[in-house]
């Protein structure tokens, strides 16, 4: 998608701190880590969201599934991590282009979400 700006990461038009890359995914880290370790790891081929992705997707968010714990403790969260995927406008999704967030570090995250 030529707007996209994470298209444009996987492309390197727009610069990014990698993290992991091969054929079908690209992990890097976030510009406004919410914790010690925070990147995020997205299909190289565009999908908007969660809500719009379907069986054909189904190999590489597996593959993204199974490089999530491995990348996370290369990243320095060794222990475990969280693992989001904010979707539409509920989900309060910013990019569209459907990203897996890692988060973690040394030490336990707060409980899930804040109320508001
Ligand atoms: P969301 O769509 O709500 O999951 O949030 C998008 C995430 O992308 C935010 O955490 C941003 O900090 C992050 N982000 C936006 N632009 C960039 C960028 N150019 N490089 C890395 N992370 C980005
Ligand atoms: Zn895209």
């Amino acid at each position: 998608m030529t707007d996209c700006i994470f298209c444009k990461i996987v492309r390197g038009e727009i610069p990014s701190r990698k993290v992991y890359e091969d054929d079908l995914m690209l992990a890097f880290h976030d510009i406004n880590p919410v914790a010690p370790v925070h990147f995020m790891m997205i299909p190289k081929a565009h999908v908007d969201s969660l809500a719009h992705v379907g069986e054909e997707h189904a190999a590489v968010l597996g593959h993204m599934m199974a490089m999530a714990a491995r990348l996370a403790r290369e990243q320095g969260s060794p222990d475990g991590f969280r693992t989001i995927v904010n979707t539409g406008r509920i989900g309060r999704q910013d990019v569209y282009h459907l990203h897996i967030h890692v988060i973690g570090g040394p030490s336990p995250l707060p409980r899930m979400i804040a109320k508001e």
